[in-house]
């Protein structure tokens, strides 16, 4: 309740943008408040810990670039290390690359082989699933590592996109469904 009522006030619904027919939730104005990037942090931190409140997950990975915003934070709450998942051609070290369909074209997300051992299990953090594209292809980025996605945890949720559904065999938390 009180979570719902700081996404409520803070997270700005922004029409035609960025393009006409586009309704887009600008999360700066929970970014720039204290309280409630703090709470929003907590939150999204809960799916990386156990029954008991101990951490269950060895790494954080945020999707850029929100994902990093609200990643690494979560991953300090957590006690863990951040790792970055970047769009092509920014990570500098040898990657894993996974390609997957936007609406228009494609797009590629690149990890760093190392970033994740084998049979290290981590948390997504990612602002918004909208198509779950992002979620999958970074799934897919872990189990190339050998890695073990623990769970997932977003701000928000667009559930007409009908993204949980194209995401297999991952637990999904949202703190907003839209
Ligand atoms: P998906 O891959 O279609 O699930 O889209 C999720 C990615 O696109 C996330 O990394 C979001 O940051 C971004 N995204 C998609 N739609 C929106 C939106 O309406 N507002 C903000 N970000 C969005």
């Amino acid at each position: 309740p009180v979570l719902d009522e700081l996404l409520a006030r803070l997270v700005a619904d922004v029409p035609d943008f960025p393009q006409p027919g586009v309704l887009f939730k600008d999360i700066t104005p929970l970014l720039a408040d204290h309280d409630g990037f703090t709470q929003v942090v907590d939150a999204l931190a809960a799916p990386g810990r156990d029954e008991t409140g101990a951490t269950a997950v060895t790494k954080v990975l945020g999707m850029e670039s929100r994902g990093f915003i609200l990643g690494a934070p979560v991953a300090l709450a957590l006690g863990v290390g951040f790792v970055p998942v970047r769009k092509a051609g920014k990570l500098p070290r040898e990657t894993f690359a996974v390609s997957y369909a936007l609406e228009y074209g494609e797009a590629t997300l690149e990890v760093h082989r190392d970033a994740v051992a084998p049979g290290e299990r981590v948390l997504l953090v990612d602002d918004v699933l909208a198509t779950g594209g992002t979620l999958e292809a970074t799934r897919q980025l872990v189990s190339r590592c050998g890695g073990v996605v623990a769970g997932v945890s977003v701000l928000m949720e667009l559930a007409a996109l009908g993204g949980r559904a194209a995401v297999s065999g991952v637990e999904i938390t949202s703190l907003l469904t839209v």
